[in-house]
């Protein structure tokens, strides 16, 4: 009995995780030739199913990571479901964004994108020295947003419990050369492609 209610969250965590990966569109030669963008507005416009996967993603987060006393979303969908984690676990949500958004004194880092190159902020009083932070966006593709915000997050001062995903684009290595120990527990996504 005790074996069957332990596999249960893992079975919805799979079937959501199919769910979900069923429901994702690639969008060829999008916003730039060469690039399939997974587009993630089937998932956002279905409650249900944005809700199963909130939870499995808290579920995953608790199971490898523990749970957090913040989560960091990165502009701008990571906002989506890491605010939604961070109602979860009753903490603070804290978004870093692009440049020219945040008003105060603020903190910037540059990184290489798939496509392009970026930078993100936050206020510099937003995430406190110690605090055990986890990084939340909705594609891991080369890693260096997720690298990026990490990099914020370590320069105030805190701890990182890990990153969390939607989908990880497996295909582009993006775990190689990955900042944190123990990167299946620390580079967690919900559904994987090549
Ligand atoms: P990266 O820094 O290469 O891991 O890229 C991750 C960021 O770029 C995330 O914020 C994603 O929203 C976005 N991104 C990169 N590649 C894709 C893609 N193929 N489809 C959708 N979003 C992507």
């Amino acid at each position: 009995m005790k074996m069957i209610l332990n596999q249960e969250p893992l079975n919805e965590i799979a079937q959501c995780a199919q769910s979900v990966k069923e429901c994702i569109l690639d969008v060829e030669d999008f916003p730039i030739s060469g690039v399939a963008f997974k587009d993630l507005g089937p998932l956002w416009a279905n409650p249900d199913l944005s809700g199963r996967a909130i939870e499995a993603m808290v579920q995953m987060v608790e199971v490898n990571q523990g749970v957090p006393d913040c989560v960091v979303g990165i502009e701008s969908r990571g906002f989506i479901f890491g605010l939604a984690m961070a109602q979860r676990w009753n903490v603070p949500f804290v978004p870093f964004r692009k440049p020219g958004k945040l008003p105060g004194e603020l903190k910037r880092v540059a990184y290489a994108l798939e496509y392009g190159t970026a930078e993100l902020e936050c206020q510099v009083n937003s995430i406190q020295a110690g605090m055990r932070v986890l990084v939340h966006d909705d594609v891991f593709a080369t890693g260096g947003t997720a690298r990026a915000a990490m990099q914020l997050v370590k320069s105030c001062g805190a701890e990182l419990t890990g990153c969390s995903f939607i989908l990880s684009l497996d295909g582009l290595n993006g775990s190689q050369n990955w900042p944190l120990p123990a990167a299946d527990k620390t580079c967690l996504s919900l559904v994987h492609f090549e």
